[in-house]
């Protein structure tokens, strides 16, 4: 994996915990440091420490951690379209950022929680893959890979927001790599199944024992599981295009 990763420069959104943070690790360590990462979240300061303990590991390692809110539509092109020179030609963008908001049927769900889900999880996502694309198409290279989940190909009752704009990630991810079928772009959806990550804690805004209570009992995969699939799809060779992964703990039906 090395060697094809080597100088590859990847863009992740969501960097600043779970599955995001691993897959950065993840990147370093696959490359022996060997790499460019645009870190990106909300929470900047923890971008800031991710990004120092892993020039602390890998010194040669190339990083520009900022703040990207994928909801702000509006400073989405702006933000890509001033990286610094050295960070400026996208190789690989990760679409992670996404959550989910409550647990609650349809007819209590709150409204803002609808709007913030779909916003995250569906709008910010095509938007940032829309200021992306021009660099990937003037090259004819480059890899998209979005973050689905178990949840947009099987729902739960209570999470049907949730399930629905998975089920978005994973028609937008088909659809967009059938519209770049004739190029060498490559569109790559990774679905986890249950992930030990902030997760939880983001679903209950804040109740760490309702966030405990979900995983009791069950034994979830961890962040760096779900970073190695990411992994192993972006360093195949380029007629290979790992399309959709599902990735679930051993003991989750
Ligand atoms: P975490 O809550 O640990 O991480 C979510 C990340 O998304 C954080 O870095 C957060 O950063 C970022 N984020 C949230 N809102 C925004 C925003 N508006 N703009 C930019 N970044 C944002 O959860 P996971 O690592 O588990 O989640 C990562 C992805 O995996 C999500 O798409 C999730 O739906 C998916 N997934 C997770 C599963 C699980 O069991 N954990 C199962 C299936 C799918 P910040 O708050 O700093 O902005």
């Amino acid at each position: 994996a090395a060697e094809r990763l080597a100088n590859k420069i990847v863009l992740i959104t969501g960097a600043s915990s779970g599955i995001g943070e691993a897959t950065a690790r993840e990147f370093a360590q696959a490359s022996n440091g060997q790499i460019k990462l645009i870190l990106t979240a909300r929470r900047h300061e923890r971008l800031v420490s991710l990004s120092d303990s892993l020039i602390k590991e890998y010194p040669q390692i190339q990083i520009h951690a900022a703040k990207l809110d994928v909801t702000a539509k509006e400073t989405i092109k702006p933000f890509i379209s001033s990286l610094p020179a050295e960070f400026a030609n996208i190789d690989v963008l990760i679409n992670n950022a996404g959550k989910a908001l409550g647990k609650a049927n349809v007819g209590e769900i709150e409204d803002e929680d609808i709007d913030g889900m779909f916003q995250t999880n569906v709008l910010g996502l095509v938007h940032v893959t829309q200021a992306v694309l021009p660099i990937f198409k003037a090259k004819n290279s480059g890899d998209i890979v979005n973050i689905g989940s178990v949840a947009g190909r099987d729902p739960y009752p209570g999470g049907a927001i949730y399930c629905a704009t998975k089920s978005a990630v994973k028609f937008f991810s088909h659809s967009l790599r059938k519209e770049l079928i004739n190029t060498k772009i490559r569109v790559l959806e990774v679905d986890p199944g249950a992930v030990l990550t902030e997760f939880s804690l983001v679903r209950f805004k804040g109740d760490a024992e309702k966030a405990d209570e979900v995983y009791s009992g069950t034994s979830p995969l961890g962040p760096e599981d779900i970073a190695e699939a990411i992994i192993f799809g972006v360093s195949r060779r380029q007629n290979t295009v790992i399309a959709e992964t599902l990735v679930f703990p051993q003991h989750q039906a």
